[in-house]
């Protein structure tokens, strides 16, 4: 329903030969409309904004083709340069304003990054708000589970005849705006049993995506105890950074009531199907020194094999371990550093993960929201990992480098890799290019084995 593969468009082709940018300059030059809302000088103008202007041609727009960028967005949000190909991962903002306050974006920067696609983690709101929004006004695909891109669908529709959206010239979608989602997964599918590979990153790196599980409260582990440190809101923070005015008030005390003309609701719609069925995507770049990464907003209970809409076995659990111990060799691994199992087990979960994945650097994320998190917890949050891995006994040499961000000061501060770092080559990635990522050639998500039978 409502999903389709959107080819490329004319802004996306600085990434294709060189004569078709030709044909992109003279389309632009003789006044067509543009393919969609977004104008080139403000979409220079969002992203030297979100990936920093010393990484962003002044004309262009475009981002370093020998580098792979990061920019937190706050929540499990990331803006993503991979050799100049500009995505999402996640859409909510924790603190979404009408104006630029505690967190430095607006909606509208996320718009004006023109993002060619947006990776769904999975469809609760603290995710995947704005997503059908961005969509319509950008062209920007969705990737995203079957059961929430029928959700992004719902979305869309009640957006395209909001009057609150559509009456202002500065927020109606695009004429002809469409929504595409592309379902990576099938509806009701079991975690870990569908791996595809999504072709929206080629030539430049081969995505990788299957089902897990989604954080959910377990009994407490005997085996390890749980972390004694507590959740912890610095106090200071509300005093620091009042509270603007919400791009939309919150559902949670009943229904909205807009106050401000400035406010419009793109957030995803409450109770939808979708919110718990989780993605984890990985990613391996197919030159340079393969640069490899993972991206995971949610992790379930892989001992128990329990998640929060999904009640396996420990059998379910071991089939994604068996899955995140197949992929190649990872390099960084942006993983939730929240979970509804704080309270029982700590951060057991992300280190059993962690434990599989063995990522060179841990980058965390939904530390401003959750369960338990909050902006201002950060710090707690990594007293908390950092006690746990002693309380499981995690060896040095097995603990990734940490790469910790802390609210609001670490957003949109640019990470950066050079794709060409002689210290990420590794064997592994090389069998895996030739294997699970040998090109399948086509634009649908192509099933693939991730796990050789021998
Ligand atoms: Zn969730
Ligand atoms: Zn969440």
């Amino acid at each position: 329903m409502g999903t389709s593969f959107n080819p490329m468009r004319c802004r996306k082709l600085p990434n294709m030969k060189n004569k078709l940018i030709a044909v992109c300059v003279i389309l632009a030059s003789t006044h067509f409309p543009p393919a969609d809302a977004v104008e080139t000088e403000d979409m220079v103008a969002a992203r030297q904004w979100i990936f920093g202007a010393e990484f962003v041609d002044p004309q262009s727009g475009a981002l370093p083709g020998d580098k792979v960028i990061f920019s937190w967005l706050s929540a499990s949000s990331f803006a993503v340069s991979v050799r100049g190909r500009v995505f999402m991962l996640d859409s909510y903002l924790t603190r979404m304003e009408v104006e630029r306050g505690r967190t430095p974006l607006v909606l509208a920067d996320l718009v004006n990054l023109n993002p060619e696609a947006i990776l769904l983690g999975h469809g609760h709101n603290d995710h995947a708000d704005h997503a059908a929004y961005i969509s319509a006004m950008t062209d920007a695909v969705i990737y995203a589970t079957e059961e929430t891109c029928g959700t992004m669908q719902i979305d869309f529709e009640r957006m395209a005849v909001d009057p609150r959206i559509q009456d202002h010239a500065d927020r109606a979608f695009p004429e002809n705006a469409t929504l595409d989602c592309v379902p990576v997964t099938s509806s009701g599918s079991v975690p870990g049993t569908e791996v595809v590979n999504l072709a929206f990153l080629e030539p430049q790196a081969c995505v990788t995506a299957f089902r897990h599980l989604h954080s959910i409260a377990v009994e407490p582990d005997s085996d390890f105890p749980p972390t004694p440190v507590e959740i912890i809101v610095d106090e200071r923070d509300d005093y620091l950074f009042p509270h603007g005015i919400p791009l939309w008030p919150s559902s949670r005390d009943g229904e909205p009531v807009p106050t401000d003309d400035r406010q419009f609701n793109t957030a995803t719609t409450r109770g939808a199907p979708g919110g718990a069925d989780a993605l984890f995507f990985s990613f391996l770049l197919r030159d340079g020194s393969n640069f490899s990464f993972v991206y995971q907003n949610t992790a379930g209970a892989l001992k128990e094999g329990i998640g929060r809409n999904y009640e396996g076995t420990p059998e379910t659990g071991q089939r994604i371990v068996d899955l995140l111990e197949a992929l190649a060799p990872t390099d960084v691994q942006l993983g939730t550093a929240a979970t509804g199992n704080f309270d029982n087990n700590g951060l057991r979960d992300l280190i059993m993960y962690q434990a599989a994945i063995q990522p060179k650097i841990y980058i965390p994320n939904h530390i401003t929201t959750g369960t338990r998190a909050r902006e201002g917890s950060s710090l707690s949050v990594y007293a908390g990992y950092l006690s746990q891995m002693d309380l499981m006994n995690v060896p040095p040499e097995a603990r990734p480098r940490l790469h910790w961000l802390v609210d609001p000061v670490d957003y949109i501060k640019p990470i950066v890799f050079d794709a060409n770092q002689a210290s990420w080559a590794d064997p592994g990635k090389e069998s895996a290019l030739n294997g699970y990522c040998a090109p399948t050639g086509s634009a649908e998500p192509a099933p693939v084995s991730l796990i050789r039978a021998d």
